[in-house]
């Protein structure tokens, strides 16, 4: 018998509906994803919510560097499926309690995990607030350690000898308070810090409010513009705050050591200057505050936390000088543009962070200190093959959560301003400047991938250069470097030995 045409039609639809996951069904609640699928971190992040607001509050109970601070987060967010229940990350000390929308929710730690049920499920588009009450605090770092990179960076929240600061990059911000752990939900943020009076406490944006009462003082914080949480700096002890003025609408504050500000302050003020290079180069900068924050532990890095660097204070002391640590200062600064509101989507994105942030510290030590630029993207380009062996491709890092520090290797810095030279060489300057513009006026505020700075490059030059760039970002072998036929890459075997040593990861 020859079936209709109305049951043959209903037949497929009335499988597939059988067979769609409960997460299709806008209205039936399930799980939120334990990760938000990122290859090279698949711990990090979580699916079911965009967060939009975060509020910290922390008690600094003594003034020793290293103790337990009681804290509150709570998380406005916005369901983005149905949701019967949902992780955040945390790797702090404890939870002592979670509520949802108010009301109590029961809540397990699953490794790094916290999963949380709320009593009732959170129907998509739903606006809902998280309140969770927990511990966790800055921690000694074993004398041993402190040149081990991974072991620094997976403390994130470490005392000095002043105090304490924040280094969450890439994935220790939930060591610090539980939160979606990926640069591409980026939030608000209000901190609100209790202090022995006396003692001082210093957060990305600006502060907003101070008293002190019965030898306690109240500090209020505020960054309006949204923020990755791997970008969050809390900082804590006997630290003096140098009020800059204003340069361009934009705030400048300097933190540093109340014993070192005075032997600092040569250093510091050059920020100025690198504002003023940084805006002519790439338009305005994206935040409302920016400043320096100098740290007394002796940690091998620089950091872009957001609207405030951290570094070393070593790296502004003799025998280092302005041509070593001026550059280093443009880097972090142009941070602030390319991996901070411009985020990575992608922790393999990551060579769009430090490429741009490479290429403007090498143009600024070119022109004020007459360190050659091309001589370094030659340098660099010789040993092309080695990294991308050792490394992997510049836009397809070979390490991510197993080790850090290989991540981050010369191939994401050097090896990135080496691609963008490239492309400069085809398209010509006018039209590299106005990719750099459009890329950070477009993309600013978000997350945006490789696959959109290619987009954009073939938008701005009006020419197809996937093949072009595919090739470089991704290629096991160096491309030919355009305008430079006489420029060569050595072999694997011979540039492995050659890799120069840097000073800091920056
Ligand atoms: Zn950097």
């Amino acid at each position: 018998m020859r079936p209709s045409l109305r049951a043959l039609a209903l037949v497929p639809i009335a499988a597939l509906a059988i067979a769609a996951p409960a997460s299709a069904n806008g209205d039936r609640p399930s799980p939120g994803a334990p990760s938000a699928g990122d290859p090279l971190f698949p711990g990090l992040g979580n699916g079911g919510y965009d967060v939009q607001h975060y509020t910290l509050d922390l008690v600094y109970g003594s003034t020793a560097p290293a103790q337990t601070v009681p804290a509150l987060v709570t998380i406005d967010a916005e369901a983005t499926q149905s949701l019967s229940r949902f992780n955040l990350d945390f790797r702090g000390d404890a939870v002592g309690f979670v509520t949802v929308d108010g009301r109590p929710a029961s809540f397990a730690v699953q490794g790094e995990e916290l999963v949380v049920t709320p009593r009732n499920a959170i129907k998509n588009h739903r606006d809902f607030t998280v309140r969770v009450g927990y511990t966790s605090g800055p921690r000694d770092i074993a004398p041993e350690d402190q040149g081990d990179l991974n072991k620094v960076l997976a403390i994130a929240w470490f005392s000095t000898p002043s105090g304490s600061i924040t280094a969450a990059q890439p994935n220790a911000a939930h060591r610090i308070f539980p939160n979606n752990d990926v640069p591409s939900d980026l939030a608000s943020y209000t901190f609100h810090a209790i202090t022995p009076a006396g003692s001082t406490f210093v957060a990305n944006g600006e502060l907003t409010g101070k008293a002190t009462v019965a030898g306690r003082t109240f500090w209020s914080y505020e960054e309006r513009d949204p923020m990755a949480t791997e970008l969050v700096q809390l900082a804590f002890g006997a630290l003096t705050v140098k009020d800059r003025g204003s340069d361009r609408g934009v705030r400048l504050r300097d933190v540093a050591p109340t014993s070192q500000i005075a032997e600092l302050e040569p250093a510091l003020a050059a920020e100025v200057g690198h504002l003023d290079y940084m805006t002519d180069k790439v338009g305005r900068y994206p935040f409302r505050t920016y400043g320096t924050f100098s740290s007394d532990a002796t940690f091998p890095f620089a950091l872009e936390t957001q609207t405030i660097s951290l570094y070393p204070s070593f790296l502004f002391l003799p025998p280092f000088t302005p041509p070593v640590y001026e550059p280093i200062m443009v880097h972090e600064l142009a941070h602030m543009w390319f991996g901070d509101s411009v985020t990575p989507a992608r922790w393999s994105d990551v060579w769009l962070n430090e490429g741009h942030a490479t290429w403007y510290e090498w143009s600024y030590g070119n022109d004020k200190f007459g360190i050659n630029f091309e001589d370094r993207i030659h340098a660099a380009y010789s040993q092309g093959d080695a990294w991308r062996a050792q490394y992997g491709p510049v836009a397809a890092p070979s390490h991510g959560a197993d080790d850090i520090a290989q991540m981050f290797s010369p191939n994401i810095y050097d090896g990135g301003a080496t691609v963008l030279f490239a492309l400069r060489q085809v398209i010509g300057d006018p039209a590299f400047q106005q990719l750099e513009r459009r890329w950070v006026q477009r993309y600013g505020g978000g997350p945006a991938s490789t696959a959109n700075f290619i987009a954009l490059a073939n938008e701005v030059s009006h020419r197809n250069l996937t093949g072009f760039l595919t090739a470089w970002l991704y290629g096991t072998r160096t491309p030919p470097m355009p305008g430079h036929p006489d420029w060569t890459v050595n072999p694997v075997a011979a540039a492995a030995k050659l890799r120069p040593p840097a000073l800091l990861r920056r």
